[in-house]
């Protein structure tokens, strides 16, 4: 099936100038880049965009990290674009990462690692729409 599903590129990532890297990496992949912008968001709109993890302990950490500086947002499009981008992202911790993924490749820590990824169709569709209302 084809979908849609949001990815981000974190600040730790775009501050190494790694956007045009990263992307290549979701092209040879077979992920299409519908739409790209580079933005910078509050801790509030961090907060709301992450409100599934507010119980967590890292929350406001994660939060405060999300606006720490400009991020690219991008809609990939493609065969099973949700999945195929977590499996091109790679293991949330980058020590867990398998080999050629982003996160192996690139990611600092398991708050520092690179790219954000929607989890499900239903998620997809919620950050889809957080960061591209039209
Ligand atoms: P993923 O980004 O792989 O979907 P989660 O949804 O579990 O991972 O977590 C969201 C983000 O929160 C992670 O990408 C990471 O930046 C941060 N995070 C997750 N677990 C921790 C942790 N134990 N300590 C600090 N930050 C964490
Ligand atoms: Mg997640």
């Amino acid at each position: 099936m084809i979908e849609k599903t949001l990815s981000i590129i974190k600040p730790d990532a775009v501050e190494r100038e790694l956007g045009d890297s990263i992307k290549k990496i979701f092209l040879n992949n077979g992920l299409n880049i519908s739409k790209s912008k580079k933005v910078k968001i509050t801790k509030q709109e961090a907060s709301e965009f992450y409100k599934v993890h507010e119980t967590k302990p890292f929350y406001e950490e994660l939060c405060a990290y999300l606006s720490s500086g400009p991020i690219i947002v991008m809609i990939l499009e493609g065969e099973n674009a949700i999945l195929k981008n977590r499996e091109i992202m790679g293991a949330t911790n980058p020590k867990d990462a398998a080999e050629g993924t982003i996160r192996k490749l690139y990611g600092i820590s398991i708050d520092k690692n690179s790219v954000h990824g929607s989890d499900s169709l239903d998620n997809a569709t919620k950050e889809i729409n957080f960061f591209f209302k039209n």
